[in-house]
């Protein structure tokens, strides 16, 4: 909590500490003494972590980093917070993010998270609080979401450990919604370790989550030898720079030198993947945003109803809309419906379309995995696949204020290794390329990182993998 209260400045929390110091101050007690008469709650017991805002956590203001939601505390808890509590951890705030987790750096934003590595990068976002929070030691790891790249995107930019676990995996009960096809609870944390804990006292089937499931898995592997690592040719793409290519053949060299196997394949609909996701998420947000009516909980006015019996309830919805909803949010919802609301020849029902391609796109994924049949014979499915984990550099705060990188491309275009794993549901973590002292970057670079795909449903083999790898 004085980590906290120190590290302010940083921004990495939507409101100065959320939890009440007092209780937290208790429960450590509380965990204390169990320790001591050695039976811990889980290994989660008094451990410190915090929450996106966009999770439920009673009797903290859960807002989305939305003036729309300003001031709304919850009277539950999200499933993840609930299974982190009983679990002994202690909840020590709500992080900052982009607005409904609609955007890659946390600039949409009240309070801009501030890079702890170099101050004129970008955190990368949505989760982009989480990934200051984690990296600055205020919590032991960050509960973070994942759209389209927002836990494993800023993970990157803060040279943390990212999870962002298969759709369904974790819970979204008591998230706030954004895109529900593709939302998913993440993990942020300073090691593989760290988020295979908490992955394991949180992951499981959730009858509040009509989409959660339970999943089985074979057994570990304990060693490199024989692992099948795919590298699909559509990863090689114009933008990339070299030196993200050097640093993925140092990944491949030391996946040799332990007896892994690199395969090359082809997953073709990856190119389309960025027009598939930005059609099918406006959609979707549009649709779930319709509920921001300012009558039923968040941003009200009390003066439009009572004083001004004039206006009526379209007028009261849109005025209460276009001063709680932000830039970034209103172009989603304008988008999305324009996208839900295109029947004609010209555009010929373009979310109906993208969930074609999308399904498409799914069983190329899946067929890497599962191995295929083709004139060469029989093709062995792969256990991950390798790519770099951000398209170019991490962007400059500067660059963006001033125009000279453009806001929405530099954002859309930076999500290409990012959403094909939310797209089709599957597993991904990124993770950097050597140990990062996370306080004292002599560069003032993000160290190099890079992401691990891995098969829907198989997230503790991929954890596994990544701390053989690691
Ligand atoms: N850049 C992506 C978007 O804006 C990230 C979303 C996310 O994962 N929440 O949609």
């Amino acid at each position: 909590l004085t980590a906290i209260k120190d590290l302010r400045h940083l921004n990495a929390f939507s409101y100065d500490i959320t939890s009440d110091e007092e209780e937290a101050l208790e429960l450590a007690a509380q965990s204390e003494k169990r320790y001591k008469q050695g039976n811990p709650l889980s290994p989660l017991d008094g451990v410190p972590i915090s929450f996106k805002d966009n999770f439920l956590v009673k009797n903290m203001p859960s807002t989305a980093g939305s003036k729309i939601l300003r001031d709304f505390v919850p009277p539950i808890d999200s499933t993840m917070a609930q299974r982190c509590r009983e679990a002994g951890a202690i909840i020590v705030g709500k992080t900052n993010m982009d607005e409904f987790g609609m955007g890659s750096f946390t600039l949409y934003s009240e309070k801009v998270p501030v890079n702890p590595i170099n101050e004129d990068l970008v955190v990368g976002g949505s989760s982009g609080g989480a990934a200051v929070a984690t990296a600055t030691n205020q919590g032991m790891a960050a509960f973070g979401t994942d759209t389209g790249g927002s836990v494993t995107f800023p993970a990157n930019c803060c040279s943390v450990y990212g999870f962002k676990p298969s759709y369904g995996r974790l819970s979204r009960h008591g998230v706030i919604l954004y895109s529900s096809s593709n939302d998913s609870p993440g993990i942020l944390a300073q090691n593989i370790d760290d988020i295979s804990s908490i992955f394991q006292v949180v992951d499981g089937e959730d009858i509040k989550d009509s989409n959660s499931l339970s999943f089985t898995e074979p057994e570990l592997r304990t060693s490199l030898k024989g692992v099948r690592v795919g590298i699909a040719e559509e990863f090689n793409i114009e933008e990339l720079p070299q030196e993200r290519i050097d640093e993925q053949r140092k990944v491949i060299d030391i996946l040799q030198d332990h007896g892994a196997e690199i395969v090359e394949v082809s997953i073709p609909l990856l190119k389309q993947i960025l027009p598939i996701y930005y059609t099918i998420i406006p959609a979707e947000a549009a649709s779930n945003l319709s509920r921001y009516d300012g009558l039923k909980y968040g941003l009200q006015h009390s003066t439009v109803s009572s004083k001004d019996s004039k206006v009526d309830y379209q007028e009261y919805i849109q005025r209460i809309r276009t001063e709680g909803f932000g830039i970034n949010v209103k172009r989603r919802i304008a988008l999305g419906n324009f996208v839900l609301s295109t029947q004609d020849v010209d555009f010929n029902e373009m979310y109906i379309k993208a969930q074609k391609v999308r399904r498409l796109f799914c069983e190329q994924y899946n067929d890497i995995f599962e191995g295929i049949e083709s004139s060469k014979g029989l093709q062995k499915g792969v256990d991950i696949l390798l790519s770099p984990n951000a398209v170019g550099d991490i962007p400059k705060v500067s660059s963006i204020r001033s125009g000279e990188i453009d806001a929405i491309i530099g954002e859309y275009s930076q999500d290409y290794y990012t959403v094909p794993s939310n797209v089709c549901g599957a597993p991904a973590l990124c993770l950097p390329m050597a140990d990062v002292d996370h306080l004292s970057q002599s560069e003032k670079k993000p160290a190099a990182m890079y992401k691990l795909w891995g098969k829907y449903g198989m997230d503790r083999s991929l954890l596994q993998i990544g701390k053989l790898i690691d």
